[in-house]
């Protein structure tokens, strides 16, 4: 007997697409409208990384030492997204909430000043435009800011769009272009003689299919039948963050992202249109646990209270956990496989809300044999097998106490699946996890 709440549906597609976060949905979007008869397979157990996600847009900021590649791909992502989400809010008269007001990089201390200086410096280097502004440059651009910020450097290109308005228009997207959306998950993908032929899932069902496109997320190394480099090669990276509500007839506190390294600690602000501000967010190597810490939520606030003292005034809306899916390299997999009509796309990490529409564009191009822009030449036809999760080490890059910080034995998670919260109460939700 198939498990209750399951759709029991036995069926045949050209295209499945595994996973509905913003990777799924937006290759199911521009295929279904290319013609391809495709069904997008997800358990909508609300654990996508794409709803918790805080929706910044921001290859300067993401970028990093040793991470060339992975910014030429950041910056082709943020071109491809401006069309693409001005198509996806044209085909769904949805406003996924794109703001292009940059980001704001900010230092707090003489640390903090140094660790800004050394970024802008590489940023400098990678030929990307730096704007560096002192503490009275900073404070006429956001008013709230803590009066003890040094300064800071301005990244115009670096937007943010709402993660959630533009999950939610891809979906209705994705329906509207007749695709079909059905609810499962996938156990196993089927092989043939070194061909796809479909999936299973885990209520025994199979949806046949010519073509699959493995984008599951953290999860894409769990299902059975996966290639060993994707199996190996991607993991759950937790991150914990936090959303603020504005009290009612509070003006909004931000214009644009702010962000700092507060007393070595990492911290971003992303305000929405509507004046909610998200702050993230802890990076944690503790597989797939989705507990949300004290010490996290301690952390955060006292950080991002430390920049923007005005915070304090908002409402603790929510607490959400996500599981970023890491790589080795911290870039994406994306391509064909060994297997015949295999596609995975996976592995986006921090980037993947950027980095949905040009990888809708990749994968679009492998099925169509049309040649791949340059800047995915790192990370096509990646078959090499990646040290095991386990031997990694302990990513410590933003916030190494919040990497050690225990998890609490409680399940709860104060993380509403859909549709948030009403403003002034927290929602709890229960883990099923
Ligand atoms: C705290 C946090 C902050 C972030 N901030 C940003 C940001 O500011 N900007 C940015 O660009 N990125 C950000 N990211 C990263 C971004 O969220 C991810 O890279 C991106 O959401 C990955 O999208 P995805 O569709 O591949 O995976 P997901 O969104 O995780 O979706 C995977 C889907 O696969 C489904 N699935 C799992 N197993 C199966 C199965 N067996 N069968 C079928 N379906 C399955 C899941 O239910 C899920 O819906 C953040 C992530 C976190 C956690």
């Amino acid at each position: 007997m198939p498990a209750k709440g399951v759709a029991i549906v036995s069926a045949r597609a050209e295209l499945v697409v595994v996973g509905g976060g913003v990777v799924g949905l937006a290759i199911a979007w521009q295929a279904a409208q290319a013609g391809t008869n495709v069904t997008v397979v997800d358990p909508a157990a609300g654990e996508a990384a794409s709803w918790v996600a805080a929706g910044m847009l921001a290859p300067a900021s993401e970028s990093w030492f040793g991470e060339e590649a992975l910014l030429r791909l950041n910056l082709l992502a943020v071109d491809r997204f401006r069309a693409f989400a001005a198509a996806l809010e044209t085909a769904t008269g949805a406003d996924i909430g794109l703001r292009r007001d940059g980001t704001l990089a900010v230092s707090y201390d003489s640390g903090d000043r140094a660790a800004l200086a050394r970024s802008a410096a590489l940023r400098r280097a990678y030929g990307l435009p730096v704007e560096e502004l002192d503490r009275a440059q900073c404070r006429r651009l956001e008013p709230f800011l803590s009066a003890d910020v040094q300064g800071g450097v301005l990244a115009a290109g670096d937007w943010s769009v709402d993660n959630r308005r533009y999950l939610a228009a891809l979906r209705r997207a994705v329906t509207d272009a007749g695709a079909g959306q059905l609810t499962g998950r996938v156990a196993r993908l089927e092989v043939v003689a070194d061909r796809v032929a479909g999936v299973t899932l885990t209520d025994g069902h199979m949806v046949a299919a010519e073509t699959v496109v493995l984008a599951a997320g953290a999860w894409s190394g769990s299902i059975d039948g996966v290639p060993e480099p994707v199996r190996r090669g991607v993991r759950p990276v937790k991150g914990q963050l936090l959303r603020l509500r504005l009290p009612q007839r509070m003006p909004p506190v931000l214009q644009r992202t702010v962000r700092a390294t507060v007393r070595g600690f990492d911290v971003y602000l992303v305000p929405r249109t509507d004046g909610e501000v998200v702050v993230g967010a802890t990076v944690e190597e503790r597989g797939f646990d989705r507990t949300v810490t004290a010490a996290a939520v301690h952390d955060l606030l006292r950080d991002a209270m430390t920049l923007v003292p005005v915070l304090g005034e908002l409402v603790l809306a929510e607490m959400c956990v996500g599981l970023r899916p890491g790589t080795a390299d911290n870039g994406p997999i994306v391509g064909g496989t060994d297997v015949d009509g295999l596609i995975v796309a996976t592995g986006h990490y921090r980037n993947g809300v950027l980095q949905s529409a040009a990888t809708a564009e990749a994968v679009m191009a492998v099925l169509t044999g049309a040649p791949l822009p340059a800047e995915w030449a790192p990370f096509t036809g990646r078959t090499a097998v990646y040290p095991p999760a386990a031997r990694w080490p302990i990513w410590s890059r933003w916030s190494p106490a919040r990497s050690r910080a225990s998890p609490s034995p409680s399940t709860a998670r104060w993380c509403p699946a859909a549709p948030g919260p009403t403003p002034g109460s927290p929602t709890v939700t229960e883990s099923k996890s």
